[in-house]
C-alpha cells in the first residue's frame, strides 16, 4: 500500500510519477520562486516546461504588503512569465473574503498594513482607513485624552506593517471592542519573514498577536493554511484536489495548507525548513516528499 506523508526524498521515479498524477502545482513564492528580491536558481525554465508539459501553474504568497498587480510587475522584473490572474495573495485572500461573505460597500474597513492590503480592499470596492497613512500620526496621552474612532468601520484587517504604531494599535482595538459585530481578520500569521534576503523579519504574525492581546480575541485567518483560500481556487479553477500539488518551503502554512485540502505536497529546502527541522522529532507535519528546488521536480524526471 502507498505510504501516506513520509517525508521521501523525491527520487526520479516519483518525480515522474508526481508530475503524471497533478494537473495543477500551487507554488508559495518566498524561499520557493525567490528569496527576499533574488530569484532562485532554475526557476524560470522549470516554471516554462511544466507550462510545456500543459500543467496550471498557481502562485500562493501570504505576503500581504503587495497587491496581485505588484507581484506581476515582480515577477516580469524577476524575467518570469506569470500573469495577475494566476497570483493569490492574502491580500487579495482578505478582500475575497469580505466580498464573498457580502460586506456592505457603505460600511469602512480598518487596515493595519501596507499598500497591497489597501489596493486589493479599494479595487474590490471598500473604502479603507489606516495603513501606511496613520503611520505618520502621533498621539499624546494626557488626562481628559478621548481617542475617537469611526463607529461606521465593520471589519478590521490586520497583516505586515512596519509603521505599525500605538494609534493604529488604539485604533483597530477600539473598531473591535467597540463597534457591534466588528470582524476581526488577519492576512497571515507568518511568525517571520524573509523582508531582506539575508534575515528574517517579525511577520505579519506579530502584528495579529498584538491585536489578539488588546481584544482577547482569535481572528479569522484567510491566508494559509486556512482553507478560505484553497476554497476559493478550487472554484475558480475547478481543479480536484487530488490533482493538485502544493510546493512550499513552510511547514505550518505551506504544507498544512496542501494537506488540510488533500493536495500532493512537495516541500523544497531552498527557504526556510532545513533537512533537520523537517526530521526534528518535535515536528508533526510531514510532506509527502522533500527535495532542494522546484528545479529538482524536472531534471530527477529525466533521469
Ligand atoms: N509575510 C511577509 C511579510 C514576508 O516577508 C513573507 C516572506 O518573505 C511571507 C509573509 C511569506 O511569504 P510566502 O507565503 O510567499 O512564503
Ligand atoms: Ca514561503
Amino acid at each position: 500500500p502507498e505510504l501516506k506523508h513520509c517525508d521521501r526524498p523525491l527520487c526520479s521515479v516519483s518525480a515522474r510519477g508526481l508530475i503524471d498524477s497533478v494537473d495543477a502545482f500551487l507554488f508559495d513564492c518566498d524561499g520557493v520562486i525567490w528569496k527576499g528580491d533574488e530569484l532562485i536558481q532554475g526557476v524560470p525554465q522549470s516554471l516554462q516546461l511544466l507550462r510545456d508539459m500543459g500543467k496550471k501553474l498557481i502562485f500562493v504568497t501570504n505576503n500581504s504588503t503587495k497587491s496581485r498587480k505588484q507581484y506581476a510587475k515582480k515577477f516580469l522584473e524577476l524575467g518570469v512569465d506569470v500573469t495577475e490572474s494566476e497570483i493569490f495573495s492574502s491580500s487579495f485572500a482578505a478582500a475575497m473574503f469580505l466580498k464573498l461573505n457580502k460586506y456592505p460597500c457603505d460600511r469602512k474597513v480598518y487596515v493595519i498594513g501596507e499598500e497591497g492590503i489597501l489596493e486589493e480592499l479599494e479595487e474590490a470596492g471598500f473604502s479603507c482607513l489606516g495603513g501606511p497613512e496613520d503611520g505618520k500620526k502621533n498621539i499624546v496621552l494626557k488626562s481628559n485624552f478621548r481617542f475617537d474612532h469611526d463607529n461606521n468601520v465593520g471589519a478590521v484587517v490586520v497583516g505586515l506593517d512596519q509603521y505599525i504604531n500605538y494609534y493604529k494599535l488604539q485604533y483597530a482595538t477600539l473598531c473591535i471592542r467597540e463597534n457591534p459585530g466588528c470582524l476581526f481578520i488577519a492576512t497571515n500569521r507568518d511568525a517571520v519573514g524573509h523582508l531582506t534576503d539575508l534575515q528574517e523579519w517579525p511577520g505579519a504574525g506579530c502584528m495579529v498577536a498584538a491585536i489578539c492581546g488588546s481584544t482577547q480575541k482569535e481572528p479569522i485567518v484567510v491566508g494559509k493554511p486556512s482553507t478560505f483560500m484553497m476554497d476559493f481556487l478550487i472554484e475558480r479553477f475547478q481543479i480536484s484536489t487530488s490533482r493538485m500539488c502544493m510546493v512550499g518551503d513552510r511547514l505550518d502554512t505551506d504544507i498544512l495548507f496542501g494537506q488540510n485540502a488533500g493536495c500532493k505536497t512537495l516541500l523544497v529546502l531552498s527557504g526556510v525548513t532545513s533537512l533537520s527541522a523537517l526530521h526534528d522529532p518535535a515536528n508533526n507535519i510531514h510532506p509527502d516528499y522533500y527535495t532542494s528546488t522546484i528545479s529538482d521536480i524536472l531534471e530527477l524526471s529525466k533521469l
